[in-house]
């Protein structure tokens, strides 16, 4: 088997495999590690996923990513613990909506969104090469809502990892607080911060700008920067691809989308010859995104609140990604475009690079009154409750089946990114149904909570980290001697 190598966008940092790449996160001249050549699959190769359990295509495909050595002879395993914990056998199961539509349900995993698809299999990479290697990690990362849960769901109980989640006290929804604040493991320190998402980010951002904090405690992040969450997410594309009827029959996805990483994921498993006709993307009323698919220009503009809370983005880091490609893999001209974007908050790509773009990814902006039309609808049509984040890839659909800009024997696969139980209000707002947690979650509301609520203040905040760090590293010495 090929072993794939990792080269990062900005060209400055060393060429890794796997595990140096999974525990790396980001590179170390700052740009994203991205394979250094595509793994390529031949029909066959599709053609033997289809009908296979989810675990299994997940251990076939990802398998050239992982390479050689004890992570990918542990990889089988690991997809298997990773997603035997969801609540639907299918792991990411379809949902005919209408004749040519499809909903690729994302959201059956512990914490409710698509985030757990990648985060309960980065969980166990994570751990797995740390104990082999004898080394111990503290994760720290901001939250306003997803990430914050799905990574303590991926971290908890983990002997080699601390992590510490920050959130804005208050500024949460309930569930997202509590899907965060109830988890019992002694290893998750969650802190509600007495200030707004962006100052929990820059506290992040502060503890890994500090040098001797950073060495004394190995910090390390678990965002959608790390390579392994992309290679997770393929997975689903494959799967849903093949079953219906790939790679004879092409399809076309439509992606709610923020950061990027989600789309960039479907994007990856095409470079490796999946049949994808299109990949669009929806955005909520922050559409920069859906801006620069229409005139070339990515320009920033301020972030503001909608019902989609996960896709209030206003950069989307994993776009790096896609633009190294489409600048032919040339660093120096994407470093270069990286520095003149964050100067200047704007920047062109010329022509030729834009027709290349255009031919494969679409874009379409959905405003809040769309998003609750949307999810009315669907619900009348078809009895199916979706999430506003759904919704916006459901209207996006809707808007590139009514366009044509999709071939007409080409199957539409809008991604269900989120539960609708984790945005309660915009449900019942839109169609009348309190949507309830399943099962599993039933007794959310009554579970405890443990949180520690901290000043928006740095040394208040790194010495509470350092000392809980400290204090749990000192415990876990004395159990073991
Ligand atoms: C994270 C998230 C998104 C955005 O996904 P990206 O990979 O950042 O583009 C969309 N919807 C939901 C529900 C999310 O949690």
């Amino acid at each position: 088997m090929r072993t794939v190598q990792y080269v990062s966008t900005r060209g400055q940092a060393p060429e890794l495999g796997f595990e140096d790449v999974l525990l790396a996160g980001l590179a170390g001249d700052g740009g994203l590690y991205v394979p250094a050549q595509w793994p390529q699959r031949v029909t066959a190769d599709w053609r033997a996923l289809r009908g296979r359990p989810y675990a299994a295509v997940a251990a076939d495909l990802l398998a050239p990513f992982v390479g050689t050595g004890p992570l990918a002879q542990a990889l089988p395993r690991l997809v298997g613990d990773a997603y035997d914990g969801f609540g639907h056998p299918a792991v990411t199961p379809l949902v005919q909506l209408d004749h040519r539509l499809w909903l690729l349900e994302l959201f059956h995993g512990p914490t409710l969104a698509f985030k757990d698809v990648a985060l309960q299999l980065l969980g166990r990479l994570f751990d797995d090469a740390l104990g082999r290697r004898g080394e111990r990690i503290t994760i720290v990362g901001a939250t306003s809502g997803d990430t914050g849960s799905a990574a303590i769901e991926a971290c908890r109980d983990r002997d080699a990892i601390e992590i510490f989640i920050l959130f804005p006290k208050g500024r949460t929804s309930e569930v997202q607080r509590r899907q965060m604040t109830t988890v019992p493991s002694a290893n998750v320190h969650c802190i509600a911060v007495e200030g707004t998402f962006d100052d929990c980010q820059d506290l992040v951002k502060a503890m890994f700008a500090d040098a001797a904090l950073r060495r004394a405690l190995s910090l390390s992040a678990v965002n959608s920067i790390n390579w392994a969450r992309i290679m997770a997410q393929t997975v689903y594309y494959a799967a849903a691809a093949v079953a219906l009827g790939g790679p004879e029959q092409p399809v076309a996805f439509v992606v709610p989308t923020g950061n990027f990483g989600n789309i960039y994921a479907g994007y990856a498993a095409r470079c490796m010859g999946l049949p994808v006709e299109r990949l669009i993307v929806g955005t909520n009323r922050n559409d920069i995104l859906a801006r620069f698919f229409a005139s070339g220009t990515l320009a920033t503009a301020g972030v503001e609140p909608t019902l989609s809370p996960s896709m209030d983005i206003q950069i989307s880091s994993n776009f790096e990604r896609y633009l190294f490609d489409l600048f032919g893999r040339d660093a120096g001209r994407l470093a270069d475009f990286m520095q003149v974007f964050r100067r200047d908050g704007r920047m062109e790509v010329g022509p030729d690079q834009m027709a290349q773009a255009r031919a494969l990814f679409g874009a379409h902006r959905v405003d809040d009154e769309t998003t609750l039309a949307t999810m009315a609808r669907v619900h009348a049509r078809t009895g199916q409750v979706i999430d506003p984040h759904t919704a916006i890839g459901v209207a996006t659909a809707e808007a590139a089946l009514d366009d044509g800009s999709v071939s007409p024997d080409v199957p539409v696969i809008a991604l269900g990114c989120a539960h609708p139980a984790k945005f309660p209000e915009a449900v019942a707002k839109a169609t009348g149904v309190r949507p309830t947690l399943p099962t599993r979650l039933a007794d959310l509301y009554d579970r405890s909570e443990r949180v520690t609520t901290l000043a928006n203040d740095y040394g208040v905040v790194s010495r509470f980290v350092h000392h809980t760090v400290h204090d749990r590293r000192g415990a876990a010495a004395r159990d073991s001697a």
